[in-house]
């Protein structure tokens, strides 16, 4: 068994109600049972485009599948809520990242473990290191925790809430 950190993200449509029916959906997989969920925090875009404040979170699950089948659900997940990949940093209904599985480091066309970009996300550390602040990065040997306090003290990221609270309209 590995512990594995999901990442997930929304900033079109109703963004609560897209990540907890990810979450809901990926506690149901055979081989992964969820340990713990971050807060929802929401972050400014990064890209270009105009766009909506994102909602962010991240979850931990217990896991024995390996990484590629792990992926395949979140892509199958991402294209049930309606995703579509128009163009690069366009907004989306739902994102899902594998961020690390293990202490696993992998590279090949379609799958990149640790995510690449994890590291100097705020919208990554600051949910991961509020439930796996042990965890390590294997390719830096930090933990969340650490790599957490290395971000700049405002990255634009706002605690918003929890899973359970409805989002407020307008
Ligand atoms: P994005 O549009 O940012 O969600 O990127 C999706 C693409 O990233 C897909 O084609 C995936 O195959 C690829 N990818 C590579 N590594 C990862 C990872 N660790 N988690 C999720 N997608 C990944």
């Amino acid at each position: 068994m590995e512990q594995l950190l999901i990442g997930f993200g929304s900033n079109l449509g109703d963004r609560t109600v897209a990540l907890r029916a990810a979450l809901h959906s990926l506690s149901c997989v055979p081989g992964l049972r969820l340990l713990a969920q971050s807060a929802l925090y929401e972050t400014e875009p990064i890209a270009d485009l105009p766009q909506g404040l994102f909602l962010n979170a991240c979850a931990l699950f217990e896991c024995n599948l390996p990484p590629q089948i792990v992926l395949a659900h979140l892509q199958g997940l991402e294209a049930r809520h309606g995703r579509t990949r128009s163009q690069v940093g366009a907004p989306r209904t739902l994102d899902l990242d594998l961020l690390l599985q293990g202490e696993r480091c992998m590279a090949t066309a379609s799958l990149v473990v640790p995510h690449p970009r994890m590291r100097e996300r705020g919208f990554v550390l600051i949910p991961a290191a509020e439930i796996a602040p042990k965890m390590v990065h294997p390719q830096s040997g930090k933990t969340m925790l650490q790599l957490r306090h290395e971000l700049p003290a405002d990255c634009g990221v706002r605690r918003f809430g929890e899973w359970v609270e409805a989002e407020a309209s307008g």
